[in-house]
């Protein structure tokens, strides 16, 4: 009988839940036996009671639970090899097999080495003799599925991370409210949105909220010139007999010389313009809350395919990341998506704004 486990890691995200629970009852579904490891790599560091079995009643209730009921974490142990030994220890002790891992590029960088080294990491527990040949042996090969979790939508090979569309949700409701308020007293706002390196909150709040300037940083504006574009832009605006000016600002916001383009900046702008102007930093809210529909059905099908895939592999597949691509759930290499993901950053820093344009996926269309 199959032993698989899933957990949940990094920042948290609406559908995180949802997934677990998928990935739980599929499980059971296909006759295996499911653990949770709770609280993320520190979970799988720690053992123990972080370790538990899962039933499906266990899971009731999850898909109308916003973020994680399993914990989440960053774990600095696990970045080092000496957590990674003990995590392998851990899953072999208790007879695990597969796992796998919802969260953002930084947990499925790390769901990636950990693979990679897996035999080397066997190899050395029975070195150190806290293995026999015999309990290693069925455990030389191990299976990860990932599962891309994350508001941020920021991971390649998927048009959609769990999550991204609930704190989209969120963020047009909110510039919804401020909307109003800005009207009623002819005031500007920046509103600062979540998203680290990618722009895709702030680009989609942008278009679903008619803001009237959105700094990104794949498209960032140009160094000492964006505060003279903003003021013709949103005095434009004014012109045409808006009463309310919104401008909103992903946190990783840039201009091209790659300095840094806080609200505050921004906001210094709007006053010189004259503009009674405030700052909204979203923040948290935007993580919080339910799952909407969307990432409810995204994380219900991806947790089917996650054991699919799991029950499917052979040493010889590479592991593999579920995504959805044209409506379509799909398989793609961890690596590949770890790999293509890294490429957007490195464009970034080396000012190739087009090609970070290009990498991220169809949906950042100009
Ligand atoms: P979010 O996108 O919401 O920030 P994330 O998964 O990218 O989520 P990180 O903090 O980057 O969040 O990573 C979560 C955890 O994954 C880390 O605390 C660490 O335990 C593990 N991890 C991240 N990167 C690596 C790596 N290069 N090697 C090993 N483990 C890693």
């Amino acid at each position: 009988k199959k032993k698989i486990a899933v957990m949940t890691s990094g920042g948290d995200s609406p559908g995180m839940s949802p997934a677990v629970r998928a990935v739980v009852r599929s499980g059971i579904y296909f006759g295996c036996d499911m653990f949770a490891v709770y609280e993320g790599y520190e979970g799988l560091v720690r053992g123990g009671d972080l370790l538990k079995k899962m039933e499906w009643e266990d899971v009731r209730g999850f898909l109308s639970h916003g973020g994680t009921d399993i914990g989440t974490a960053r774990c600095a142990e696990f970045r080092e090899r000496k957590g990674r030994l003990q995590g392998a220890y851990n899953m072999v002790v208790n007879g695990i097999d597969a796992l796998v891992v919802c969260g953002g590029d930084g947990s499925l960088t790390g769901a990636d080495l950990f693979r990679s080294e897996w035999p080397s990491l066997i190899e050395e527990l029975v070195q150190t003799g806290r293995l026999t040949a015999a309990e290693a042996e069925p455990h030389r090969h191990l299976t990860i599925v990932g599962l891309v979790g994350s508001i941020d939508n920021d991971m390649a090979g998927t048009d959609a991370t769990i999550g991204a569309y609930s704190a989209l949700e969120r963020i047009s409701e909110m510039v919804d409210y401020i909307d109003e308020t800005a009207n009623s007293h002819s005031r500007a706002f920046v509103v600062e949105v979540m998203g680290r390196h990618c722009g895709w909150l702030g680009l989609m709040s942008g278009l679903s909220t008619g803001a009237d300037y959105i700094f990104i940083p794949e498209r960032p504006p140009k160094h000492g010139k964006w505060q003279d574009e903003l003021k013709e832009i949103c005095s434009r605006h004014r012109g045409y007999g808006k009463r309310n000016t919104t401008v909103i600002v992903a946190e990783g916001a840039i201009d091209d010389e790659l300095q840094p383009i806080t609200a505050e900046t921004v906001k210094d702008v709007l006053v010189e313009l004259g503009l009674d102007t405030r700052i909204t930093t979203l923040g948290h809210v935007q993580r919080g809350g339910t799952a909407v529909a969307y990432d409810r059905m995204l994380s219900t099908l991806q947790g089917v395919e996650a054991v699919k895939a799991v029950l499917e592999s052979t040493p010889d597949i590479p592991s593999p990341v579920i995504g959805i691509a044209e409506n379509q759930i799909v398989r793609q290499p961890l690596v590949d998506s770890v790999r293509d993901t890294k490429m957007v950053a490195t464009a970034i820093e080396a000012k190739d704004f087009d090609k970070a344009m290009s990498l991220r996926d169809s949906t950042f269309a100009e």
